[in-house]
C-alpha cells in the first residue's frame, strides 16, 4: 500500500512506490546484470566481483537535498554480505530481509545532489517496505513540488504492485 502525497499550492499528486512488487526477481536480476556490466559505474561493478556473494538493496527512495531542496527518486543500492552462517543462502534476497542477523551493510551507497553536489542528501523512506522500515515523517523537511509549493501527505492511500 502506498500514501499520496499532495501539492498544496496546484494539488499535483505525488505517489512514492519502493519498486518492490512481484516483479522484483526480475528486476533485480535486471539491476545486477547493469552493475555487472559496469553500466553503474567501476566501484559498484568492481564491489560486485570481489564479493560475489553480496547482495544489492534495490528499493527506491526519495533522496532529499536539505540544502537545495531538490529531491529525486532512486534506488538505494546499498551493499550487504550474508554473515558466515548464512553464506551459503541465495543471492536473491527481498530488502526486508537485508537489515537482519543474517546480513551485515558492508558499503552505503552514497547520493549526491543531483543539483547542488551536496554530497550528504537524506533518504526519506515515503513508502516502507518489511519490518525495518520506518516511514519518514515529513516534518521539518521542506519537499517541494516543481511549482514551488509544499508537499504534504494525504489522508488517501493505493495499492501498487
Ligand atoms: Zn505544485
Ligand atoms: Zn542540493
Amino acid at each position: 500500500m502506498s500514501s499520496i502525497y499532495q501539492c498544496e499550492k496546484c494539488n499535483k499528486e505525488y505517489v512514492f512506490w519502493n519498486g518492490i512488487g512481484f516483479a522484483y526477481p526480475t528486476k533485480y536480476m535486471e539491476v545486477v546484470e547493469g552493475i555487472r556490466s559496469g553500466k553503474m559505474g567501476d566501484e559498484l561493478k568492481q564491489l560486485l566481483l570481489d564479493n560475489p556473494k553480496g547482495v544489492f538493496d534495490i528499493s527506491k527512495h526519495v533522496y532529499y537535498c536539505s540544502k537545495c531542496h531538490a529531491w529525486y527518486e532512486d534506488m538505494s543500492l546499498d551493499f550487504y554480505l550474508p554473515k558466515e552462517s548464512h553464506e551459503d543462502e541465495e543471492t536473491l534476497v527481498a530488502p526486508w530481509d537485508l537489515d537482519h542477523d543474517r546480513y551485515r551493510l558492508v558499503r552505503k551507497n552514497r547520493h549526491i545532489c543531483k543539483k547542488c553536489g551536496n554530497k550528504r542528501t537524506r533518504c526519506l523512506t515515503l513508502d516502507p517496505c518489511g519490518p525495518f522500515s520506518k516511514e519518514t515523517s515529513l516534518s521539518g523537511i521542506d519537499l517541494r513540488c516543481s511549482c514551488g509549493g509544499r508537499i504534504r501527505k494525504t489522508q488517501n492511500a493505493i495499492f501498487i504492485d
